[in-house]
């Protein structure tokens, strides 16, 4: 029986926000602040009261609204030790390996530098859900903005040990773009094909497509997938390091024009 409910709402042009709230200990997290009017709509229509902020790294669409929400609701904000000095009003900054809970949950968090060099996930183990903020999209990954890409593949390799049936939860719907790239990787995969039709219906229907599966992108996320010997064939890296493979399908993917 899981202890947590996730209400996740799109805001801005293609975040998502989420709460998440633990009925037992009646404490409600946000997951990052992209929008502050829509957090607020969000608790208002489950009535909830906001007990805590989970940054997961500082860009504006993720810890934006920090200072407003603090002001507000008196929240307790926890956020990525590596860069701190960048989360507007953190109370608790926070690593991997570091004891944290959400009530009585425990919360593994995750340290996978990169997109950020702070950015971190959390990872509630016995809820079976990981919050991912910008570090993996469904069928993509985040742009390696500060870090590199070995770092950012060693980041991916984390998420990648997480059990196959954990729930992610990504901060953008990005997914039909990730979908049209990863095409071009991996043509020939059948359950990407089936999955990159699955998702054009699912948008076309105005549904999102997050959350998705650690076994699915496994499965289906080409930057999950630098060891795939079809892939490694058709770019032409055979006998290279899956970072290096990885690197080279980033690099592709920042100049892809659908
Ligand atoms: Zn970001
Ligand atoms: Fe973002």
């Amino acid at each position: 029986m899981s202890k947590i409910i996730v209400h996740q709402f799109p805001c801005l042009q293609d975040n998502y926000g989420y709460l998440v709230h633990v009925p037992d200990d009646n404490v409600t997290a946000t997951i990052d602040t992209p929008d502050v009017a829509a957090i607020e709509n969000a608790l208002a229509v489950r009535g909830w009261t906001l007990t805590h902020i989970l940054n997961t790294h500082w860009h504006a669409d993720h810890a934006g609204g920090n200072a407003a929400i603090k002001e507000k609701y008196g929240v307790t904000v926890i956020g990525p030790r590596g860069e701190a000095e960048k989360i507007p009003g953190i109370d608790r900054a926070i690593g991997e390996g570091d004891k944290l809970s959400l009530g009585t949950v425990p919360i593994k968090v995750l340290d996978v530098p990169g997109h950020t060099l702070g950015h971190i996930a959390y990872w509630f183990e016995t809820e079976t859900v990981a919050f991912v903020g910008d570090t993996l999209f469904a069928l993509g990954c985040g742009r390696v903005f500060e870090g590199t890409f070995p770092q950012m593949w060693g980041s991916l390799l984390k998420l990648l040990a997480l059990p196959d049936e954990t729930l992610v939860y990504c901060a953008h719907e990005y997914t039909a773009g990730n979908a049209a790239f990863a095409v071009t990787i991996e043509p020939d995969n059948k359950e990407l094909v089936a999955r990159v039709e699955k998702v054009r219906e699912l948008r076309a229907a105005g549904q999102p497509t997050v959350p998705s599966t650690i076994g699915l992108e496994r499965r289906t996320n080409p930057f999950l997938r630098p060891s795939a010997p079809a892939i490694r064939a058709r770019l032409q890296l055979e006998g290279r390091s899956d970072a290096d493979v990885f690197g080279e399908i980033r690099t592709r993917k920042d100049s892809f024009r659908a």
